[in-house]
């Protein structure tokens, strides 16, 4: 075979596979790879056509956008083509993008020498393309992208989509004869999550993810079924518009929210050529996390109309405006296995081990799997070919098989009846989904937690005493207790792994140190399930000592704020046990003196609840409830009648509503921060 031969087969194929793939994620919306393995395919297909043009064809999937309607819909030609959009992946990619942008314009004298190209940013909202067309204000056809040319009729269906008006705003005679309005149907990430656990109630399909979801929600055939599903709508563009147009693009975006179409307003930007592009592009990224919706890139556009025009198209997309896409999120590999860890308090996690695979900007090759309940839920089995899931820096999940791929040997995962580490028994609780080894501290693997939890950053703050370290000390049983850290010497630490002379003197004085805790951190260090940071510091206030704590009867446990039943029966049982108290009477004898917290000061937020919701502009979630709790505030979870304020920032959701609803108070962070000051004159 020559050269020749062998190039035009690898053609064939790649053409072949793409298809493949475009028809079970457009038509079926159930996609069998992941999109980066994807596009990995389309970006070679790409490469070679354009080192070898000749041999295009006119049905490649270069060439074509998406795939051909389904014929159960009624078909909708498309007046003016839906189109794709080019991609970027790396920085170099933007900046030749601008550049091309920026020569071509300059050549038609549309831009000076000294001038950059204005863009209008956006968000590249993952969900599926939509055309609206309004005819004297009134919503009379929606379609589907399809092909491009031609789409399904999913008239019905977007009518039940209540972000999306049947009716455009504005005086009669000012509204415009015909508006086709394109955007992104999409369901919001928490939308999402209930739509899946109401789908597992009802014994129906459960989605990998929202853009999925999404798809299959509104495609169809029973508009009934639409109605109930959640989705959400944002327009960024538009199709035939009867002739009329304004100069800009953000121009055109301001109008079509005056007209009472949801434009996604807060999250757009104008930039001023490549560097400011990729600020945008840095700035979304590192909010990506706490945004409500899945985006898998950002959008740029230039933003003159005119110079949309003399820039124009290439087969399947627009020169003037470009994808900048984020490090997919998710990936597909192989489950090699599933492998139990025993936690500090016994909690056994099922660990998927993964054939490493590069997701959400890092190589994965574990990830949790929660429970055996959450294994049954998602019907991952050992052998299948799974999708992987690492957004933002949450720890990466298993979302679920790829059923397409499932091999006839994938075999179910057991649940060990004993631990792997001590042999104990296995139990589980019922009503309670996790499973917990009942060894107990005689299981090296939960004491191995413990230490790790005592000594660190939020705890005891034992600086150089890693991960490691504990384990080897407790291989070595040199350590079976807490106490018995603080009887550690310079000269056996030396002995240890990584550990020379220097590293463990510096270690035995980070040791003498913590012999004088804060009592909150004590107390937080010794790991009463139930017990975190805010409970151990109301213990802490409330009782004063450490041999307070312990001896408090149930109903005294239950005056401290926020400690109900549970909460005070899990510290009543902790310190029934001989072996906690001993735990304690031991610290003492080696010397630890917790120290009392001052009382509380009189502050102007004590009494006062606060409930965080949305991304506030300067202050993470963190920041805001720290300040909030060291004013004497609390910061709780939920809304109720109690709650004191509100603290909203963008893109804030039912929690803002529910606060509006029971007439709560609200705050901006701007109004927190001058809360937090007048609190603090008051003290
Ligand atoms: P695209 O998704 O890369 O870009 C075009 C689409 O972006 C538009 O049609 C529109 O729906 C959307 N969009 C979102 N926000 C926008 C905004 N602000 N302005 C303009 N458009 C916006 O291109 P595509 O042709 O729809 O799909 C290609 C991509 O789809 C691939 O890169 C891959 O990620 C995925 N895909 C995956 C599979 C699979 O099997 N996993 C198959 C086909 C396609």
């Amino acid at each position: 075979m020559d050269l020749r031969d062998s190039l035009v087969e690898r053609l064939t194929w790649l053409r072949g596979e793409i298809e493949r793939h475009n028809q079970a994620y457009y038509v079926h919306d159930t996609p069998v790879v992941s999109d980066a393995q994807y596009d990995v395919l389309m970006r070679e297909l790409q490469s070679l056509e354009a080192a070898h043009p000749y041999l295009v064809t006119a049905d490649s999937p270069t060439q074509r956008v998406g795939a051909a309607p389904l014929a159960a819909f009624g078909s909708v030609t498309h007046r003016i083509s839906m189109l794709s959009l080019g991609n970027a992946f790396e920085q170099d990619e933007v900046r030749a993008f601008d550049k091309r942008v920026a020569d071509t314009l300059r050549a038609a004298g549309k831009l000076s020498a000294d001038q950059e190209v204005s863009y209008f940013c956006e968000l590249k909202l993952d969900g599926l393309a939509i055309s609206l067309r309004y005819e004297r204000g009134l919503l009379v056809q929606a379609a589907t992208r399809g092909d491009g040319q031609t789409g399904e009729d999913v008239t019905l269906n977007v009518r039940t989509i209540k972000a999306i008006p049947l009716k455009l705003k504005g005086a009669e005679q000012e509204l415009p004869e015909i508006l086709e309005v394109r955007g992104e149907v999409f369901m919001n990430l928490a939308d999402f999550e209930r739509l899946n656990a109401a789908q597992q109630a009802r014994g129906e399909k459960i989605f990998v993810n929202p853009r999925n979801a999404a798809a299959g929600s509104l495609r169809q055939l029973d508009p009934r079924i639409t109605a109930q599903r959640p989705l959400s709508f944002f327009a960024y563009g538009w199709g035939d518009l009867g002739g009329f147009q304004l100069p800009r693009h953000s121009a055109m975006l301001d109008w079509l929210q005056q007209l009472g179409l949801p434009v996604n307003q807060k999250q757009h930007v104008l930039a001023l050529g490549a560097q400011q592009l990729l600020q945008y592009y840095t700035s979304v990224g590192e909010r990506r996390a706490q945004l409500p919706y899945d985006i898998d890139g950002v959008v740029y556009k230039v933003d003159d109309l005119i110079a949309q025009r003399v820039l124009g198209f290439v087969a399947r997309a627009p020169r003037f405006a470009i994808a900048h896409k984020f490090p997919a999120q998710e990936a597909t590999t192989e489950l090699l296995d599933i492998e139990v860890q025993v936690g500090r308090t016994g909690a056994i996690t099922p660990v998927a081990r993964l054939a490493p695979v590069f997701v959400g900007g890092v190589t994965v090759t574990n990830a949790t799997l929660h429970n055996e309940t959450e294994i049954l839920r998602k019907d991952v089995r050992i052998g299948d070919t799974v999708i992987v899931r690492r957004a933002g820096d949450v720890i990466p999940e298993v979302v679920g098989p790829v059923l397409a791929r499932r091999p006839i040997f994938a075999s179910s995962f057991v649940m060990p009846s004993a631990c792997p580490v001590c042999g104990s028994a296995i139990e589980r609780v019922e009503d309670e989904a996790i499973a917990r080894c009942t060894g107990g501290l005689f299981c090296a693997a939960q004491r191995k937690q413990s230490l790790i939890h005592a000594v660190g950053r939020k705890a005891l703050d034992i600086e150089g005493l890693g991960e490691k370290l504990v384990e080897q000390l407790v291989d070595r049983e040199r350590i079976r207790s807490l106490a018995e850290l603080f009887t550690l010497r310079v000269e056996e630490l030396a002995e240890y792994d990584r550990m020379g002379r220097k590293s463990a003197e510096n270690l035995i004085e980070a040791i003498a140190k913590a012999k004088r805790p804060q009592l909150n951190r004590l107390i937080f260090a010794l790991g009463i399930r139930h017990v975190g940071e805010t409970t151990a510091r109301d213990l802490a206030l409330y009782f004063g000592s450490i041999e307070a704590v312990m001896q408090a009867q149930p109903e005294a446990l239950l005056n401290v704020s926020d400690v109900g039943p549970v909460v005070a029966g899990s510290i009543a049982r902790f310190f029934a046990e001989p072996h906690n108290q001993q735990v304690v009477r031991e610290l003492r004898e080696q010397g630890v003196e917790p120290q009392a917290p001052e009382a509380q000061r009189s502050s102007g937020l004590s009494g006062k609840t606060f409930v965080l919701t949305g991304t506030l502009p300067t202050w993470s979630r963190e920041e805001a409830s720290s300040r909030i709790i060291a004013a004497g505030g609390k910061v709780s979870g939920s809304v109720s009648r109690k709650t004191s304020f509100i603290v909203a920032g963008d893109e804030a959701g039912s929690k803002l509503e529910k606060a509006t609803e029971l007439g709560v108070a609200i705050l901006d962070e701007a109004g927190l921060k001058t809360l937090l000051e007048a609190s603090q004159s008051i003290d």
